[in-house]
């Protein structure tokens, strides 16, 4: 089989380089050790076409996310992906948190997003079941399926024939003349050998020990990604009224973040409570959500749905984050990096690749394809 590159991992990443390197001509196969695409974060998250409030302006995150969601969406559209321009709140629910909401607006206006200061008698008009001091809303936010995202750009890359290789997980990497000499382990523990000139590395949760093979010092790079938990609550259907569209308060400062639990409202209408954040000491992708969590969703859903009841929350889904940022430190960026600087040519690395990943898959790959030379 010959390559012109190598993507490792079909997560939506992954299968956003596949389609856009594929449709640039150039040969591509797709290492995934799953038996399908997406099942590892890309399967596991809220489904939000995010508008690209919360970044600082002129980083990756906030140029990527507001192009993605343009392009995502018109992406969406054009393969008949189920897809909402939903909206979604964002919240001031104390009034000591105006200032905060402030900042955020600011923030987000300064990324070019579209942000709308609604009347509380308007906001409580349209939500009556929702306290708040103050309310905003982000227009251009979406929500959107994964499973169809998935689908679509298979499809895409197949038709220009990029290869899928299910089940085969890279074990290996060597820099030889010319490219890299990689070792891949399939489903009957067989060794699989390719070389290729260029590889991706869309390796989601374990992005930097995939860039750690062919011999990158991954500490001193600073692509060693920390693992964070993310759990959900579900709310029973039977209070599926208590809002129309996503609710995001913001926090004071001095939370070590400024998303507090949000509400998201699924393409049916069901409203879901989550991500929380819990910092995972070891690498276990253990997606059990644990029961012992509805207090403290409840009590941090209830400052802004005060009519929630314990029974109305089961435990529903989680996904890991992969990131360089510890908790409530300093902003890191995404880093998407073509690595010649560091004696690796044609290899790029996509490493920290937390929210808003999805929204920017298909930025991604264009960024991708550019440092590969267009
Ligand atoms: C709780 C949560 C909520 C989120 N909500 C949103 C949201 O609403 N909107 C948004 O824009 N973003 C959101 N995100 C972020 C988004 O989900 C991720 O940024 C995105 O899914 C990352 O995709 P990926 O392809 O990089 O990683 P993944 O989906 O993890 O794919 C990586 C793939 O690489 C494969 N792989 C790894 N190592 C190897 C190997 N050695 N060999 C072969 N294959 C390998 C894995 O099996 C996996 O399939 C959320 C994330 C989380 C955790």
């Amino acid at each position: 089989m010959d390559a012109d590159v190598v993507v490792v991992g079909a997560g939506v990443v992954g299968l956003a380089c596949a389609a856009d390197l594929s449709r640039a001509g150039l040969a591509v196969v797709v290492a995934e050790r799953h038996g399908s695409p997406g099942q590892e974060t890309s399967s596991r998250n809220s489904q939000v076409l995010h508008a690209g409030i919360y970044y600082p302006e002129g980083s990756l995150k906030a140029r990527l996310c507001t192009a993605g969601n343009r392009s995502l969406a018109s992406f969406c559209e054009a393969h008949d992906i189920a897809f909402q321009r939903a909206g979604k709140w964002l919240l001031a629910v104390e009034h000591r948190e105006e200032a905060r909401l402030a900042e955020v607006v600011a923030r987000g206006r300064a990324n070019g997003v579209e942000l709308e200061e609604v009347p509380l008698v308007r906001f409580r008009s349209e939500e009556p079941h929702v306290r708040a001091a103050a309310a905003v809303l982000s227009p251009s936010t979406g929500i959107f399926d994964v499973h169809g995202l998935f689908r679509a750009l298979r499809a895409v890359a197949e038709d220009n024939g990029a290869i899928f290789a299910f089940r085969h997980a890279l074990k290996g990497a060597a820099p030889v003349t010319g490219g890299y000499a990689l070792v891949f382990e399939d489903s009957s523990g067989n060794e699989v050998r390719l070389t290729t000139p260029m590889l991706v590395n869309a390796a989601g949760l374990d992005a930097d020990r995939v860039a750690a093979m062919p011999g990158l010092d991954v500490e001193a790079a600073g692509y060693s990604q920390t693992w964070t938990k993310g759990s959900y609550f579900r709310i029973r259907s039977a209070r599926r009224h208590l809002a129309r569209r996503p609710l995001y308060p913001v926090l004071p400062h001095g939370c070590g973040s400024v998303l507090g639990v949000h509400l998201t409202v699924d393409l049916d209408g069901e409203l879901k409570l989550g991500p929380d954040a819990e910092v995972l000491g070891e690498r276990r992708q253990d997606y059990a959500v644990d029961e012992g969590r509805r207090d403290s969703f409840l009590a941090a859903a209830r400052r802004y749905l005060p009519s929630l009841e314990p029974a109305d929350l089961a435990p529903d889904q989680s996904g890991i984050r992969a990131r360089l940022q510890s908790f409530g430190g300093p902003f890191r960026d995404f880093v998407v990096a073509e690595e010649s600087a560091r004696g690796l040519p044609g290899w790029v690395n996509l490493v920290g690749i937390e929210s808003p990943g999805l929204t920017c898959c298909l930025e991604l790959a264009r960024e991708v394809r550019s440092l590969l030379g267009g």
